[in-house]
């Protein structure tokens, strides 16, 4: 993850979406700080490559809580409040990683995501490119968060960011072939997948149509998208 390119493509989204710029303006203070974490991970040398170094991230913690208060969602804040008197994140973190605690992923996971990205290249480095083709990451086997176009389609990973090939025109959660497109003229180069046999949706970010683009702001500005996913699964 370019994390730079990401803040500066949130800056221009901010701009062009301004319902959406709430939202952005808490994912650049987050990717400033999990670009903080990730740099450190990276100096912390030959770690396993599938080691989860908890006591390093657990320092990063008090700061993290103070940003979600600070400039995240009420909702997300008055849950890191109550985080704050837990003794046991050390386990939170495991359970997150282990995915054995989904209520809590969402907080665990942002503090997780920037280490994880760093396993996943350290293993790239030292084993080389995964092969694609599968439903889910080859590397963390979490499901996709989206999916990119350019030529060919790959999707990528909603915890560490891996990026892999993957069929056009499939499903990726259940393979089925019957895909229904939904678009927002606001969002020109973005279209939601629609799966007809198992339910579920995924976006698709086109960068031939706008090579700008940067999937993980490109995903949080387009909230309006979610909005016609939502009004074609209530009117299928
Ligand atoms: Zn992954
Ligand atoms: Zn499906």
């Amino acid at each position: 993850m370019d994390w730079d390119r990401a803040r500066r493509r949130a800056e221009v989204l901010e701009a062009r979406h301004p319902e959406a710029a709430p939202v952005l303006r808490f994912a650049r203070a987050l990717w400033r700080f999990q670009e903080e974490i990730y740099r450190r991970a990276r100096r912390g040398g030959r770690a396993a490559a599938r080691r989860l170094d908890t006591a390093l991230l657990g320092g990063f913690l008090p700061d993290y809580l103070q940003l979600v208060e600070k400039h995240g969602p009420p909702e997300l804040a008055a849950r890191a409040q109550k985080l704050q008197e837990r003794p046991d994140w050390d386990e939170l973190l495991r359970a997150c990683w282990r995915r054995a605690n989904d209520r809590l992923e969402l907080l665990a996971r942002a503090i997780l995501e920037p280490y994880v990205h760093h396993l996943a290249e350290r293993w790239r480095e030292e084993v080389g490119d995964l092969e694609g083709g599968t439903g889910s990451c080859p590397f963390c086997g979490r499901p996709p968060l989206l999916a990119t176009a350019n030529g060919e389609r790959r999707l990528v990973c909603s915890l560490c960011a891996t990026a892999w090939a993957f069929p056009e025109g499939e499903c990726p959660l259940c393979r089925g072939r019957r895909l229904e497109r939904l678009g927002d003229p606001a969002f020109p180069h973005l279209r939601v997948e629609g799966c007809a046999d198992c339910g579920r949706y995924l976006k698709v970010v086109d960068l031939g149509r706008d090579p700008e683009a940067v999937a993980a702001a490109d995903e949080i500005a387009s909230g309006a998208l979610d909005t016609v996913r939502e009004g074609a699964r209530g009117n299928p």
